[in-house]
């Protein structure tokens, strides 16, 4: 079927998923079909970016709504493949012969705490992509790391596709959407927002900072005391933090100080009972600049 649209010339855009859809999925759908004539999903929980003791097996599974939703988004096609069909029958978790190595952008982050997760995610998304062979994937700012890293993959590997991002669609008040979302309690419900409140407190006093220290050229110490403060408060409110940490792009390093026009990123994992959320925000130091000068 997509060589068929490829040889007719229409552009193809990939949205790789893990199912259970919902508005966040939606949007990056949305933005797809504003980028090509035809769009392809997949959904397919992806066992080789579990760890050991990771939600695997308790990870939602809700095929059929998933691909009426994808019908009501006028997507061309759902590939939803099995894990034999992916994988072959190896092994109930594969160990393929040759496997990805990461420097880098994966030593701070999600990357630092889920040993093996991104080199999973860019097997399942490399051969994804040369299954689908897309001009255009969109994968969301939510899993800000994994987009820079496949982003990577695609730069160094010469990969003839394009990586869009997606912004983090959110609850109403704030949490951003995710399929884990359904794990919390309704007290951990109530209390998952504060994450993103966290998050843009610390934009808004990083940013002042900037602004406070003028226009001039000397990159701005970040005020070392704000993140500690930040995890206490989120200690103090049930929250188990994995991280909270201001980087900066595209290395995804930790930043001890901000230069100006160059982009920033603060993100957090948090553990709410049994539910790990992430959530970041960009820190956009360009505007500043422009307004300066
Ligand atoms: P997942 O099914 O969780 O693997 O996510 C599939 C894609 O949807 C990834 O590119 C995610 O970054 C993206 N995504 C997940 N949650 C959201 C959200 N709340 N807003 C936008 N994109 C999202």
């Amino acid at each position: 079927m997509v060589s068929e649209w490829r040889a007719r010339n229409l552009r193809v855009a990939f949205v790789p998923t893990m199912g259970a859809l919902h508005e966040g999925h939606l949007s990056l759908i949305r933005q797809a079909r504003q980028n090509a004539d035809h769009v392809v999903v997949s959904v397919f929980v992806n066992p080789t970016q579990f760890g050991p003791g990771e939600d695997y097996h308790q990870y939602p599974r809700t095929l059929a709504s998933d691909v009426e939703m994808c019908r009501k988004e006028d997507v061309s096609l759902v590939f939803a493949p099995d894990q034999e069909e992916m994988y072959g029958t190896r092994d109930q978790k594969p160990e393929p012969y040759i496997t990805f190595r990461i420097s880098k952008l994966h030593t701070h982050l999600c990357g630092a705490r889920r040993e093996g997760h991104f080199e999973g995610v860019l097997q399942v998304v490399s051969k994804l992509f040369h299954i689908v062979r897309p001009d255009v994937a969109v994968f969301g700012q939510k899993d800000i790391q994994q987009w820079f890293i496949i982003r990577q993959m695609a730069e160094e590997f010469d990969l003839p596709v394009e990586i869009l991002m997606g912004p983090t669609q959110r609850e109403n008040d704030g949490l951003a959407m995710s399929s884990r979302n359904r794990y919390l309690t309704p007290e951990e419900r109530k209390k998952a927002p504060l994450l993103f409140d966290t998050l843009q407190r610390l934009s808004q006093k990083v940013t002042a900072d900037v602004r406070d220290a003028g226009s001039g050229k000397v990159p701005v110490p970040v005020d070392s005391a704000v993140i500690p403060a930040e995890i206490e408060r989120l200690h103090e409110n049930g929250f188990k933090v994995d991280y909270l940490s201001l980087v900066s792009t595209p290395d995804l390093q930790p930043a001890t100080v901000i230069e100006r026009g160059r982009l920033y990123v603060i993100a957090v994992a948090a553990w709410l009972g049994k539910t790990r959320l992430i959530d970041n925000i960009l820190l956009n130091t360009r505007k500043n600049t422009d307004h300066d000068a």
